[in-house]
């Protein structure tokens, strides 16, 4: 076949397509006008006996009442919704069956969007009943019939509980939450674990500081705070410690404590406890009764504290990657159970007799250490810390003793030898799921400097005995807070070595923590520089001045 021939059938050919779309659009406008009026028909029909099933159906609920119980209009709207089912299926499966290749893109555009049409009214038809019966929950929280407590069991969908909740608190309250989101959280994952009663979530920005060189490894450190300068500034310190060969860390404990308080009817019957307790034949018997709450729990060791007839016990115990409160105070609640038959006498006053001591700063925590102690190191060349720092290493080391070491004892300091360390710890807490609230014996630290290399270079340390974070449990498990555990490399359980993550974590907060030091008491001496600088020159300044 020539070149002519080809032309022609490809004429042909379009002009039967011309006629197909021609045909097409002709069949479509027939039935279009063939099956509008029906159409407008079945759709009030339809539409009608879903709304009436849905409202009935909802009464049943409400009231108890089997849904397999049906009244006579029930019937009558039930068949009238399968007959219209029917139609559906016979009005758009027809034109389906009959459509030729080219009409079916069109009968195809035409039933998706009749499908459509469908789903969106039975989403508004779904909206209608459910926002009707949400102000029916809401009414019963602002009368006080429903517990606000009770929403997330009664409803059995977390984020439905968290809106009714806080449409509830502003009705009885008058006051908007406008500002405060809701939608964003995963309200099912703080469920019976990280938050009661969600009404919605504070938004905490999140920045990164870093690279942090660590014991030859790279870490970004996220930080959530609102404290503006707080991430540059730990940055600046990176960067110094970065040029200067890195940070070093030596974690020198790691156990988690809890002490409960017990109580005798003698000082002589609580000494015979305490006497119990330390006596090293016992610890094994005791630790095997402790070990049996978790695979990661074992205890470490048992000290005693008396204050009259009343005994202190304070158990420490290594958690794995959990920050280990829940575990810890598990195998307490053995060991005292166990110690009941040989005491019969001892009357448990408390699980924690807040020699722990959990969340209020406290010198056991400051000499024994609570969770992770961690010393962290780095020597900085005298050309950084004039390049990087903006000051020099004599004026540091001098700042360091009169207002870390000086001025905290002066102060009656406990654990509070360090510039802004509990700005960091807090940033890392936040930004990774820990408890903010361990922030108080978290952030107990000592900073010191020191000139080193025939007084050229800054030997800095930071010693943190008390560092309690987990990457297991708790908040650390919320996307959020999850992600920057991973950005650090430490999400989860550590697979290899139980507790490695917990561990590095902790490390990670010492060095950061250093770096922090190094920066904000650099922005100190270098403001002493000025001023001195000012002071020094004044008298030339004025002498300039005079006329
Ligand atoms: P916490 O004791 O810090 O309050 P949780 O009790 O909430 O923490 O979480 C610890 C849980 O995680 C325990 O049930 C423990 O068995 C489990 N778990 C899984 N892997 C580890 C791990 N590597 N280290 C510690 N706990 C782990």
């Amino acid at each position: 076949m020539g070149v002519g021939g080809g032309y022609l059938m490809k004429q042909a050919d379009a002009k039967r397509k011309d006629d197909h779309v021609i045909f097409g659009a002709e069949k479509k406008k027939m039935v279009d006008s063939q099956y509008s009026i029906p159409m407008g028909i079945f759709f009030s029909v339809f539409f009608s006996v879903v709304y009436y099933l849905l409202t009935s159906w909802r009464e049943k609920i409400r009231n108890s009442t089997p849904l397999h119980v049906v009244t006579m209009t029930e019937m009558a709207a039930i068949i009238t919704f399968l007959a219209s089912c029917v139609y559906l299926l016979g009005f758009f499966g027809m034109s389906f069956v009959q459509a030729t290749p080219e009409e079916e893109e069109e009968e195809e555009d035409t039933v998706k969007s009749g499908v459509e049409l469908v789903k969106q009214v039975v989403e508004e038809v779904e909206t209608i009943v459910s926002s009707q019966e949400d102000e029916e929950v809401i009414q019963a929280v602002v009368s006080g019939k429903t517990p606000s407590y009770s929403l997330e069991s009664k409803l059995g969908d977390c984020k439905r509980a968290a809106f009714i909740r806080r449409v509830a608190l502003e009705r009885i309250t008058g006051k908007s939450l406008d500002g405060l989101p809701l939608e964003g959280l995963d309200y099912e994952s703080i469920l019976g674990q990280c938050c009661e009663m969600p009404v919605g979530y504070v938004q905490i920005p999140v920045g990164i500081a870093g690279p942090l060189l660590l014991d030859g490894k790279e870490f970004s450190v996220p930080m959530a705070t609102t404290e503006g300068c707080l991430v540059a500034s730990t940055n600046r310190g990176f960067k110094a410690i970065h040029i200067s060969g890195g940070a070093t860390s030596i974690l020198l404990k790691d156990g988690m404590t809890r002490a409960p308080v017990v109580r005798f009817a003698t000082a002589r019957r609580a000494a015979d406890l305490k006497f119990f307790l330390e006596e090293p034949l016992n610890f094994e018997t005791i630790a095997s009764v402790f070990n049996k709450s978790s695979r990661f729990g074992r205890l470490q060791t048992v000290r005693c504290a008396i204050a009259g007839k009343n005994l202190y016990i304070r158990f420490t115990c290594s958690t794995g990657d959990a920050m280990g409160m829940n575990m810890v105070s598990k195998g307490v609640q053995n060991v005292l159970e166990y110690l009941q038959s040989d005491f019969p006498d001892m009357d448990v006053i408390g699980i924690s007799g807040n020699y722990c001591s959990d969340k209020k700063p406290a010198a056991v925590n400051w000499i024994e250490g609570r969770g992770k102690s961690v010393v962290c190191e780095a020597i900085i060349p005298e050309e950084v810390v004039k390049k990087v720092l903006k000051t020099d290493v004599a004026s540091l080391v001098e700042l360091n003793m009169l207002k870390n070491l000086t001025g905290s004892a002066m102060a009656g300091a406990l654990g509070g030898f360090n510039a802004h360390a509990s700005n960091i710890v807090s940033a890392v807490y936040l930004a990774t799921g820990q408890d903010p609230a361990q922030n108080v014996e978290s952030s107990h630290c000592i900073t010191m400097m020191e000139a080193v290399n025939d007084g050229r270079d800054l030997h800095v340390s930071v010693t943190m005995p008390s560092i309690e974070v987990g990457t297991v449990g708790g908040g650390t498990q919320l996307a959020s807070q999850s992600a920057c555990l991973n950005l650090l490399g430490v999400k989860g359980a550590n697979k290899d070595s139980p507790g490695g993550n917990a561990r590095q974590l902790a490390k990670v907060v010492a060095a950061s923590v250093l770096a922090g030091e190094l920066s904000l008491m650099s922005a100190i001496a270098a403001g002493q520089l000025v001023n001195s600088h000012m002071k020094y020159n004044r008298s030339n300044k004025d002498a300039s001045a005079k006329p």
